[in-house]
């Protein structure tokens, strides 16, 4: 069982982080599939942060089509992937979408004993691995799409007649750090990165092969001129910062249509990160929920009420939809664009405090009010704050939450 490190190496979210918990609080095993027909772990955690924002990769565990096992994050961390019962879940994902495809054997075989490995280090019995669709709330998802009875039995034959000497033994290689500069004739996983993103970006650095040549060399400067940012071929952190903030929405015309990368958004849209939201009761809850509140500028606690209705409607009107204030795959689609043009979604109250807050978000504020943008929530952005809040005649606190940030973005 050959397990790559990348728990330094993927995609995290700037200011959100997830939370920790202790090993003995873990009851299950989750089994994903990716519900696309190819991917990464580098792939899926630009996904989740960039497209979701959520605070990093929602899986633990990304086993390859070809049997290599991504090492994701701690089993200590808390990530996203099976809503409520995240805090006492393991996720491990298999890339390719089951309803169509097969796993291949090697990427069986590994799924087993990276399983079958956990089981053994966190003491959960066969009966408590789950496919995603096993756990509550989620009859409804097509994951992972394979029979997962059959997958226990093996599991139980593999247990069942053994001893520990026969629990399969990680090997570890560790994944590549991320290093500050990449230029002509770097290799690596990182290199490999860089192409897969400039390919989501249509910049076509050629095979995604991790060797940085000539065609990569080429996309990288076409890259550079279209950002508008220094062009030297050369990725640092100001290029590194580009192409993970790039608008992928932007056409670059000269770089032809979309790619695949649409339909595999559209795959994952359907089956593995989106569901339909609506006032129901109980009332439904999630990071999705948080993400639509975001959106449309309800209040943004989690739990889809009459208000985040009344704003999902809203929305729905303001964008010629159908006002029913249910979201569905269209609304969903409305909201991506949402985010896709860029405006900024609000997520956090800002305020002075010590030491100041950071991020983002900050940045966007002070660009909006005209202040130096160094994102950091300061005395002067606090004074500008108010100074804005009392022009708009709302209540002046100097902090910014859903209220001052409608005014800002509006
Ligand atoms: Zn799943």
């Amino acid at each position: 069982m050959n397990i790559i490190d990348k728990r330094n190496s993927l995609a995290r979210h700037g200011s959100r982080t997830y939370r920790r918990r202790s090993r003995g609080s873990i009851r299950n095993i989750a089994i994903h599939h990716s519900a696309t027909t190819s991917g990464s772990a580098e792939a899926f955690a630009r996904y989740h942060v960039n497209s979701l924002g959520w605070p990093g990769i929602g899986y633990h565990y990304v086993v390859d089509r070809d049997g290599s096992i991504s090492w994701c994050y701690d089993l200590e961390i808390v990530s996203y992937h099976v809503g409520n019962s995240n805090g006492m879940s393991v996720g491990i994902c298999m890339v390719g979408d089951f309803r169509t495809q097969t796993p291949t054997s090697q990427q069986r075989e590994a799924a087993l004993d990276l399983t079958q490995y956990l089981m053994s280090e966190l003491n959960i019995s066969v009966d408590n691995v789950w496919g995603h669709i096993e756990f509550p709330g989620y009859s409804w998802k097509p994951c992972p799409s394979i029979s997962m009875s059959q997958f226990r039995s093996q599991l139980a034959d593999r247990t069942g007649q053994t001893n520990r000497s026969a629990i399969p033994s990680p090997t570890y290689v560790a994944g590549a750090r991320q290093r500050t500069y990449l230029s002509r004739g770097d290799q690596g996983d990182d290199v490999r990165a860089l192409q897969e993103r400039l390919n989501e970006l249509n910049f076509k650095p050629g095979p995604i092969d991790g060797i940085f040549g000539p065609q990569t060399y080429d996309a990288v400067v076409r890259f550079q001129r279209a950002a508008g940012i220094g062009v030297d071929g050369i990725v640092g952190p100001q290029t590194r910062e580009t192409l993970r903030d790039f608008d992928e929405s932007l056409e670059i015309v000269e770089h032809g249509s979309p790619t695949d990368e649409a339909d595999e958004r559209e795959e994952l849209f359907t089956s593995e990160s989106r569901r339909m939201l609506r006032h129901n009761t109980p009332m439904m809850r999630g990071e999705d929920v948080r993400e639509v509140q975001q959106k449309v500028g309800a209040m943004v606690d989690g739990f889809f009420g009459p208000e985040t209705e009344q704003r999902v409607r809203e929305f729905q009107q303001r964008e010629n939809l159908t006002v029913d204030g249910i979201v569905g795959p269209q609304t969903w689609r409305a909201l991506d664009r949402v985010n896709a043009n860029n405006q900024p979604s609000y997520s956090r109250l800002l305020s002075l405090q010590t030491p100041y807050m950071r991020g983002d978000d900050v940045k966007r504020i002070q660009r909006a009010l005209n202040v130096s943008a160094d994102g950091l929530y300061g005395p002067i952005t606090e004074r500008t704050v108010r100074e804005f809040q009392r022009r708009e005649g709302i209540s002046v606190d100097g902090i910014v939450g859903p209220q001052t940030w409608a005014r800002l973005f509006q």
